[in-house]
């Protein structure tokens, strides 16, 4: 039970392609064409904290972009520059999300147990969140069609989103989606999801040992990086999943599910065999933490203010058919609670054998609201361990190479896209000053804190008026 509050289920992934094969993920490409992007802009007297591999951190440095890109560190300042003042402001990467969860038109997600199709006024509601908490890049772990339609709204310039990566989840069993139950049946999803575009392959938990292998095995010939669960037929023999190119581990209680004691000693075990096998680890420690508030009581979801910028029929599902909330009692909470325990010491060791660590979030289950949670995700890894620096490494240059585009995206860097976050105070100090954002720029269009703000409280102000007018008709209609 303990992933069913998360409904959205499916794929991990595996593999490790070489980052050579997987750099040409097409949405790199696809890049808005609005005046803004055209603009030339010049952040003066600003500290850059550039995510390099040197770390390297630039004080009262110069950043011009132009066209959508960094075009200099401490260079000239074009002449007919728009100067954005950074006097005792930093500069960091705009900042990766590794595993959410976005609403397509039409409905939540064919995976989540919705009872209602949700119908959304835009896809800039559902990309607003992201992109007002410096979120640039996206990897949306149960990718469908609708995401494409989504990324090339935002490629076109209409809608002002992060770049999204897209994973096609696969899983066994006889549920809807991508089912596989034999090893060609496995081969052939991984095949028919790289003719319809998706990028990675996600694994789920109701795949067999023997279409598992399949499966990662054809991922990695088609060079789609795997990403995932471990599936529930491995229970006590993790080492057998962790097959070459099984590249990224989601969710840190895959492993726990795989501990009888959660003891350290597992903690260190998984994490030698994760390191032999350069499978890198997602933790995802906000979910669980979300999870067992829920398993409480519902009262910080109620209270959590980010929630008005959730859809109102989601909200009224969180809220009303939580299913980490029902049917709870003292045995859920304390099991969640040693599961938790059990992540962050799972972190410290995987940090400390050399296992890659990415920030992801889960954002789409209920409590984990797009965005908003990332810098939550920060926290949590700070407080498991990580140092600020490595926090914002997991959330920038680290996923941007599993991604394939770290010549792109990830760092501070001539000749790297403006995926940026200006910020008031110094987040390599005090890993929650990446919450005081100034600005923005996403893709070279730059949003200050006005227009953030404005873009929030019109979506909020939406979702009132969303709310107000479900309220008085029935569901059915909708
Ligand atoms: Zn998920």
């Amino acid at each position: 039970m303990k992933r069913k509050h998360c409904y959205s289920l499916l794929l991990l992934v595996f593999l490790t392609c070489i980052l050579a094969s997987c750099s040409t993920i097409s949405f790199t490409n696809h890049y808005g064409q609005k005046a803004d992007q055209q603009k030339v802009f010049a952040i003066k007297d600003v500290h850059v904290i550039t995510m390099n591999a040197g770390s390297e951190v630039l004080q009262d440095a110069t950043v011009v972009i132009k066209d959508k890109k960094i075009v200099s560190l401490n260079g000239p300042i074009p002449a007919d520059a728009e100067i954005i003042d950074g006097k005792g402001k930093w500069l960091i990467p705009g900042l990766i999300d590794m595993h959410v969860h976005v609403p397509v038109d039409g409905h939540f997600n064919a995976n989540y147990p919705t009872h209602t199709a949700v119908v959304f006024t835009s896809t800039q509601d559902v990309m607003t969140p992201f992109v007002a908490n410096g979120v640039t890049t996206i990897f949306e772990l149960s990718a469908k069609a609708g995401h494409f339609g989504q990324r090339n709204e935002i490629a076109r310039g209409d809608v002002i989103g992060p770049r999204m990566a897209l994973a096609a989840l696969i899983e066994g069993g006889d549920g809807p989606g991508r089912i596989a139950n034999t090893p060609p049946d496995g081969r052939q999803a991984v095949r028919m999801a790289k003719a319809e575009g998706y990028e990675f392959i996600k694994v789920y938990s109701k795949l067999n040992v023997a279409t598992f292998k399949a499966v990662v095995d054809e991922a990695g010939k088609q060079g789609m990086r795997v990403v995932g669960h471990i599936p529930n037929s491995f229970e006590g023999r993790v080492e057998d999943a962790l097959v070459p190119h099984f590249d990224m581990v989601a969710h840190a209680e895959e492993y726990a599910k795989q501990s009888k004691d959660l003891s350290d000693q597992d903690a260190q075990r998984f994490a030698r065999l994760a390191k032999e096998n350069g499978t890198w680890l997602t933790p995802t420690l906000t979910i669980m933490v979300w999870a067992a508030s829920q398993a409480r009581s519902l009262d910080e979801l109620r209270a959590l203010r980010s929630l008005e910028y959730v859809h109102p029929l989601i909200q009224s599902k969180w809220l009303t058919a939580n299913n980490a909330n029902k049917g709870t009692g003292p045995d859920r909470v304390a099991r969640l609670e040693k599961i938790i325990d059990f992540n962050n010491r799972l972190v410290k060791a995987f940090r400390e054998a050399g296992v890659p660590i990415v920030a992801g979030t889960d954002a789409g289950c209920s409590g984990v609201v797009w965005g908003f949670s990332l810098h939550d995700e920060l926290e949590l890894l700070v407080d498991a361990g990580l140092s600020p620096g490595e926090a914002l490494a997991s959330a920038t240059r680290l996923p941007a190479g599993w991604l394939g585009i770290d010549s792109l995206v990830g760092t501070v860097e001539a000749g790297k896209f403006a995926d940026l976050i200006l910020l008031d105070a110094n987040p390599l100090k005090e890993i929650r000053n990446t919450r005081k954002i100034s600005g923005v720029f996403v893709n070279g269009r730059w949003l200050d804190k006005a227009e953030i703000n404005a873009m929030l409280s019109d979506l909020a102000g939406r979702n009132t008026a969303a709310r107000n007018k479900y309220h008085w008709s029935k569901r059915g209609e909708y």
